[in-house]
């Protein structure tokens, strides 16, 4: 069988995939053929296979450095499931037990053995592997070697020294983020040499952004769902009881919906995983619990019903919509009291060093949440890839934001605010705005105020999103005691007075009923 024939062959007969992913076929043939390679494909790329297959046809063992026990062995376990005999070593196991697997590279009886770094810094281990080479050398979350990546690891140092070592043997490193500057460095730190370079673009053009203010979650959740006509997706909420919730609701809706998070049982998450992989069920509402490492092509949408914590996160979830390539979409719901929330916990869960690590990854989220430019832009360049052109297939591209002179409507709620001597919150206000006939208003005498009725020709979620805005500006503070109250601020006279102007954001209520899911 020729060499082509045969990596065909493991492709369908061992690891049962129809065709190779975009390069892995370049990267696994270099491999095979002696040839370094350096990949950095985004997560859920396919990169596993890339050395694997090679793994499997040459003969020997190969070696697999990764920097994670639980990632190990979940590889090992996926691999067995294959009926590619595989081992990993680490420091948990007992003499004997590491013994043994060593045998097992020295004897050939396992294709694959994964390795921790520290474990080449053992000179035993070191002379050992240099008495016998391995096929290959695989080093997963290679940016880890670079100072220059986001992930730097002092034990990773210890592998500059392996392509001296092993002049023969292929390298292939391997990673989901570098830049171009980390690239270079792993490339001079791992002295890889004429290596291949794959770089697969973090663009998932047929994924539509789209951000939207949350003010009213399950109704804005449902008018979304409604427009996507049985189509799958997932709902993804920061919380257990979150989930709970909005599953019971989109049921009591009439949905087809189930919940899956850490706390059900792992025969309960089995079957709504598989029931919706089967398509049995709609859509799966969850914590981030969910996704690792399922392959469902088809999912038309990721909802995020609560803001993620980072734009990595963000990315890899909304990541799991339109495998197949067909158009989907990404829809966030945003409040700033998400990310507040998450401030908090950092405060008490951190060290100051990975606190400000934290910190930095969520005000990046905000800035992407509240950004004015394509969303396309903004998210590539995060992982530096530089992009100017903008994509038109997000909400800003699309529905462009527009601003317009808000100093009368910020009067409006200033006024109002005012005059129910501030101990009142949102909705009251904007239902004296909008006149109502609620009969806490004729009570309280506020019907006779002179800015009752004065925002009738806006709807509710108009003037939530002015007040939103307002609060977000400054000019307004919600006071949280017993219950909220809007209350002014310093800042808030002047707008008063009328002394300066004040440019708002059109309320953009419409976007999600707007999104182009009709077409499925
Ligand atoms: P990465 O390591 O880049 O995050 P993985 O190697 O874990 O990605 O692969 C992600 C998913 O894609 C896995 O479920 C894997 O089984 C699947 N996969 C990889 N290559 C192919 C392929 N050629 N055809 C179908 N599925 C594939
Ligand atoms: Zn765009």
């Amino acid at each position: 069988m020729s060499l082509k024939d045969q990596i065909e062959d493991v492709l369908h007969n061992v690891f049962g995939y129809k065709s190779f992913r975009n390069q892995q076929k370049d990267i696994i043939e270099s491999v095979i053929g002696g040839r370094d390679v350096l990949t950095v494909i985004p997560t859920g790329g396919g990169k596993s296979l890339c050395y694997q297959i090679p793994a499997v046809v040459l003969s020997g063992t190969a070696l697999v450095i990764s920097p994670l026990i639980s990632l190990m062995k979940d590889q090992v376990d996926q691999l067995l499931v294959n009926g590619i005999p595989a081992a990993f070593l680490n420091a948990t196991q007992s003499g004997t037990e590491q013994q043994y697997i060593i045998q097992q590279y020295l004897n050939h009886s396992i294709k694959l053995l994964y390795i921790s770094p520290e474990r080449l810094a053992v000179s035993s281990f070191l002379s050992m592997i240099e008495q016998h080479p391995p096929s290959l050398i695989a080093i997963d979350e290679a940016h880890c070697i670079s100072q220059w990546g986001h992930d730097f690891r002092p034990e990773y140092r210890q592998l500059n020294h392996l392509s001296m070592r092993f002049p023969k043997v292929p390298i292939i490193a391997l990673t989901a983020t570098a830049d171009k500057m980390t690239q270079q460095d792993i490339l001079h730190q791992l002295n890889l040499v004429d290596p291949l370079v794959v770089v697969r673009s973090f663009d998932r053009p047929n994924i539509r952004y789209t951000v939207v203010e949350k003010f009213n979650l399950t109704e804005q959740v449902v008018s979304f769902i409604e427009t996507q006509k049985g189509n799958s997706g997932i709902v993804y909420c920061s919380s257990r009881s979150k989930v709970e919730d909005m599953t019971t609701r989109l049921v009591a809706r009439g949905f087809s919906a189930m919940a899956y998070h850490a706390g059900l049982s792992p025969n309960e998450r089995q079957m709504a995983q598989e029931s919706f992989l089967k398509d049995n069920t709609q859509i799966i509402v969850a914590t981030v619990a969910f996704g690792m490492g399922i392959n469902k092509p088809n999912v038309r949408f990721v909802v995020h019903a609560d803001c993620p914590r980072s734009i990595e996160a963000y990315y890899q979830e909304t990541g799991r919509a339109g495998r197949d390539g067909v158009p989907a979409e990404a829809i966030l719901l945003f409040n700033n009291k998400d990310l507040n929330w998450y401030q908090q916990q950092i405060a008490e869960k951190y060290d100051n060093e990975q606190k400000q690590v934290e910190q930095h990854k969520i005000e990046a989220m905000e800035s992407f949440a509240q950004c004015m430019t394509c969303r396309r832009i903004v998210l590539l360049n995060y992982f530096g890839e530089h992009r100017t052109e903008p994509c038109n297939n997000c909400d800003i591209c699309l529905y462009p934001p527009e601003q317009y002179d808000g100093l009368i409507d910020a009067q409006k709620v200033l006024s109002c605010v005012y005059r129910v001597e501030q101990r009142y919150g949102a909705q009251y206000i904007i239902d004296i705005l909008r006149g109502s006939g609620r009969s806490q208003i004729k009570e309280n005498g506020h019907h006779k105020l002179s800015v009752y009725g004065i925002g009738k020709e806006h709807s509710s979620d108009y003037w939530h999103s002015v007040i939103r805005q307002l609060i977000f500006l400054g000019y307004l503070h919600q006071n949280i005691s017993t219950f909220v109250t809007l209350q002014l601020t310093e800042n808030a006279r002047p707008i008063l007075k009328g002394e300066v102007s004040l440019k708002l954001a059109k309320p953009r209520l419409e976007i999600v009923k707007k999104s182009r899911l009709n077409r499925y």
